[in-house]
Formats: C-alpha cells, sequence, structure tokens
C-alpha cells in the first residue's frame, strides 16, 4: 500500500521547499519583521487595486467568466504594446504571448513543453529554486554553474559576483536542450551586462540551445545600470522565450500573473502545456493587469511612470539596509536590481550558538536562530544552489528589502539590540 503511493522519483527534489517552511516559520515564531519571502508589505498603486476593484463589480458580467485561453486578449494586446518597442519588433499578441498563473507557470510551461527525457539544462547558480525541480519532473538533467564573487578588497556588488566562461563553455555538448537566466537575478540582484549576455548567447547560437530568460524584476534596476533583453541581441529572438510577471511589475505578488513571449513555433510547446493544466488565467486580474499597462503607456515618459518610479523608491531602502548590514556585522552585496540584499554573516559565527539547530546547512540554522533570537526572517541562501555547490551559500542569508520604512527601521533596532545582548 505505502509503496504504491510514495511519491514519484521524478518529484522527489522538491520534496523540500524553503518557502513552506519558512513561511510555516513565520507563522509559529511571528518574527517582528518579515523580510524573508519577497512580497511588498505596502500598498501597489491605486489606479492598480482600484481597476480590479471596478471590474469585479462594473457593468460587464463576463469580465467574471472565463476568458481566451492564452491570454485574455486586452492584457495581450496591451503586452504586445509595452516589449514590442523594447525587444525591437512587432510582437504578435495571439500568437508570441501567453498569459500564465505567475511567473511559476511560465517557467513551467516552457521547461515541460521543451525539455524531453534526458536534455541537459544549464543552470545558473545560485539559482530560483522550482528550477531545478521543473526540469527533472520533465525527465531533463540540470547542469550547474556558480556565479562566484571577485575579492575586491572594498564593498562587494552584484555585479562582482561573475561566471567562469570556460566553465560554462563546457557545460555546453549535444545534449544541451536550454540554458535558464535569471536577470536581474534573485538572490543576488545581478543586472547580467551585454558582455556577460553576449558571451552566453554565442555558446546558445554556438550549440543550438534555447534560452529561457527569466525577467521577473526587469523594472527593479539601479543607476546606472541598465536591463538588458537578451531576445534583443543578434540571433537571439529566434531561440528565446522571455518570462515576466504582474506581480513584480505592479507590486501585486498575490495576483500571480505572469507571462512569456517569444517566437510562435516556440510558444505553440508551451501553448500545449498550459491549455492541458491551467486552459485560462484569473479573468478580472487580467483584466486589471491590462488596465494598469494602459494607465502606466499613457504615462510613459513621465517621472511618475511606476516602471521607472518603483526602482527609485526602493533605493533608498536598499542603501538604508546595506547600511543597517554593515553596522551590525554583516558583509553585504550591494545588489544592481532585484530587491534582495545577499549578506555574508560569518563575522557574527561566535556570536550565535548553532548547535542547538539540527539542520544541515549552516545557513538555515543561522537564520532561524535570527529568526528566533533577533525576530528578523531572512532566507537560507543555499535552497538556490544544487546539492553539490550548497556549501556556497551557506555563509549568506537573504534579507527582503520591499518593506515599509518603518519596518527597515524596527529591523535596525532590532539587530541593534541582538548585537548588545551577545
Ligand atoms: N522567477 C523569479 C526569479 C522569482 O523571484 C519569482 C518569485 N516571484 C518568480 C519567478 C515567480 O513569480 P510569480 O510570483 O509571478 O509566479
Ligand atoms: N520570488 C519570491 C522570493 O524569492 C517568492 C517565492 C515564493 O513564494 N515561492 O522570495
Amino acid at each position: 500500500m505505502n509503496d504504491k503511493f510514495k511519491l514519484p522519483a521524478r518529484y522527489g527534489s522538491g520534496e523540500k521547499s524553503v518557502w513552506v517552511e519558512y513561511i510555516q516559520l513565520a507563522a509559529e515564531y511571528k518574527p517582528a519583521v518579515n523580510l524573508g519571502q519577497g512580497f511588498p508589505d505596502y500598498h501597489a498603486p491605486e489606479h492598480v487595486t482600484k481597476a480590479l476593484a471596478e471590474i469585479t463589480v462594473g457593468e460587464n458580467p463576463l469580465l467574471n467568466q472565463y476568458t481566451r485561453g492564452f491570454g485574455h486578449p486586452r492584457l495581450v494586446q496591451n503586452l504586445a504594446k509595452v516589449y514590442s518597442p523594447l525587444i525591437g519588433r512587432e510582437l504578435d499578441p495571439f500568437n508570441e504571448i501567453l498569459v500564465t498563473s505567475g511567473a511559476y507557470e511560465a517557467l513551467f510551461s516552457a521547461i515541460l513543453g521543451h525539455v524531453d527525457k534526458g536534455d541537459e539544462v544549464i543552470v545558473i547558480e545560485p539559482f530560483f529554486d522550482c528550477y531545478d525541480f521543473m526540469i527533472r519532473s520533465a525527465g531533463g538533467v540540470p547542469k550547474f554553474i556558480p556565479l562566484t564573487p571577485k575579492s575586491t578588497g572594498g564593498q562587494i556588488t552584484s555585479s562582482d559576483w561573475v561566471l567562469n566562461e570556460k566553465d560554462l563553455s563546457s557545460l555546453f555538448n549535444s545534449r544541451t536542450k536550454m540554458l535558464i537566466l535569471n536577470t536581474p537575478h534573485n538572490p543576488l540582484g545581478k543586472v547580467f551586462t551585454a558582455q556577460e549576455l553576449e558571451t552566453i548567447a554565442n555558446l546558445c547560437k554556438k550549440h543550438n540551445v534555447l534560452c529561457l530568460s527569466d525577467e521577473v524584476y526587469e523594472w527593479i534596476v539601479y543607476k546606472p545600470h541598465k536591463h538588458i533583453r537578451i531576445a534583443t541581441l543578434p540571433g537571439m529572438w529566434e531561440r528565446t522565450i522571455t518570462i515576466g510577471s504582474a506581480g513584480k511589475t505592479f507590486s501585486v505578488t498575490g495576483w500571480k500573473t505572469g507571462w512569456a513571449y517569444g517566437p510562435a513555433d516556440l510558444m505553440r510547446n508551451l501553448q500545449v502545456v498550459h491549455q492541458n493544466c491551467v486552459y485560462t488565467c484569473c479573468t478580472p486580474i487580467q483584466e486589471a493587469v491590462a488596465r494598469s499597462f494602459e494607465f502606466e503607456l499613457a504615462r510613459y515618459n513621465t517621472p511618475d511612470c511606476y516602471f521607472f518610479s518603483l526602482a527609485r523608491e526602493l533605493v533608498s531602502k536598499r542603501d538604508y539596509l546595506v547600511k543597517v548590514l554593515k553596522e551590525n556585522g554583516f558583509n553585504p552585496t550591494v545588489p544592481d536590481g532585484g530587491y534582495f540584499i545577499i549578506a555574508d554573516w560569518t563575522n557574527l559565527e561566535n556570536k550565535i550558538d548553532l548547535k542547538s539547530e539540527a539542520d544541515k546547512y549552516k545557513d538555515y540554522r543561522f537564520t532561524k536562530k535570527l529568526a528566533k533570537e533577533a525576530g528578523v526572517l531572512t532566507i537560507p541562501p543555499s535552497a538556490f544552489y544544487s546539492e553539490e555547490h550548497k556549501h556556497l551559500g551557506e555563509n549568506f542569508a537573504r534579507f527582503c528589502f520591499i518593506k515599509k520604512d518603518e519596518n527597515l527601521a524596527l529591523t535596525e533596532k532590532l539587530l541593534k539590540e541582538w548585537n548588545a545582548k551577545k
């Protein structure tokens, strides 16, 4: 009986989830500040939430019913309007864009739709943890390559985390089907440069490999860095699927609406997965996201446009948290994009008794202690590494800074008090 109903082996890598564990930890210990899972603790722009409120009770009853399976027409048309000028080609809203249940489902449909048994997929570490599970459940074989920090002697930033080109090129072979890129990067905040993207693109072209580009943090980039879409590099459109998220774009992570865009022949595989598992996504939310894009497109060239104001708002939060972390014994990597900071905590190791936690990896033990003793919840980055490279994440904790200023100030107070007691 037991054996018959055990979890199929292809799902084994997903049994332990850092999100399930740390959200449970938050519920249990009620830390005073939650800088763990990435979501804002304050309101999205008013026009975004108002749009949804109006739609659900508005004149058109059909906006609460099923809509087109591959994406609500008003939303795909707006996505085409947003992205066409950014990628320098006219996107066909009905054949080159798929709306999904969050960026998660876009990743799922792309990986399940393209990766076959035995196909190899190159994954850059640290990586958003579900990539590994999705590749393996498709029967694929992930091949990992870590970004490693250059020693700078001074302040380290996310651009100091780099790939070894030789190691990267040695991973490509005739079995390689796909490379997954994430820029701006979670959890490092790295914004890949034109040169780095060119190296990746050249290898993908040389070995006829698909690039799955997870760009959910595309609007959260700090000056002078610029987000470059790898699909715009010469010869890359035809081999790239790009992923975005309304949750990140409009600070509504609970709306779980995302999308993928790319050439129609590649998108067809995603449509097949989507039409047989989700079929169609939530209509009122898609309509609200469409209206939100229209609102922002109308003020695109003004400083108020949320696509640009969000990063301006976040940069001071980033700088404040970097300062707080430094003053309290951490060594943070300053991110060029996204809303996470990776901070090395090893200078604090002698202040904390890690033996009372049972976890295998030190960062799990440290983050649990910090949550329980200081009341500050963070995420252990070894969750974003393959089994063989988990040690590379063990000296760090990930802090999310898209939080109210008062909660960042509370973080400062809690870390100071905790440090003083030690
Ligand atoms: N990719 C990355 C890199 C992420 O950080 C996240 C988390 N939001 C996702 C994909 C999934 O996004 P969504 O919430 O839209 O499913
Ligand atoms: N992307 C978010 C993060 O990295 C949320 C992840 C999740 O809830 N699974 O924190």
